[in-house]
């Protein structure tokens, strides 16, 4: 699908945010060895941003948030017998998991996605610029 003209604008919107605040943003942050996120704060931040932009609570959908470092998104895992699991990659930079938790919240808050796809849109960059102001609020 091709992103329209106000979507790129949007996510420039965030990008320059981010970059004003030393964020590096997506696709120019490599997963490091050694982890960049807090996973205490990420937690907190994944569950204030499910209370003020999901129809629903992280809670509903997650029972456990661990941590995983590599190339992997920040997503959740449903495997069974494992519970369902945010899993917080910490060794990518809080740009990366301000669009990964966008995404996931884009895709919990429409149940026609519900299946892992993410998309790029206007509303979704509106939603992530809304989580980047949300979680820069209280980054380090
Ligand atoms: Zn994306």
């Amino acid at each position: 699908m091709k992103v329209s003209d106000e979507a790129w604008c949007l996510y420039e919107k965030t990008n320059v945010f981010l970059m004003e605040r030393s964020i590096p943003i997506r696709f120019r942050d490599c997963p490091s060895k050694e982890p960049k996120i807090d996973l205490a704060q990420a937690r907190k931040l994944a569950r204030r941003c499910f209370r003020k932009f999901s129809k629903r609570p992280l809670s509903f959908y997650v029972n456990r948030i661990e941590a995983i470092s590599g190339s992997t998104h920040t997503w959740t895992n449903n495997k069974k017998g494992n519970g369902k699991t945010l899993l917080v990659n910490v060794h990518k930079d809080w740009g990366e998991f301000i669009h990964d938790l966008s995404h996931l919240i884009q895709a919990k808050n429409q149940s026609r996605y519900r299946r892992g796809k993410a998309w790029h849109c206007a509303e979704h960059a509106a939603l992530e610029f809304r989580i980047a102001k949300t979680v820069l609020e209280d980054c380090p």
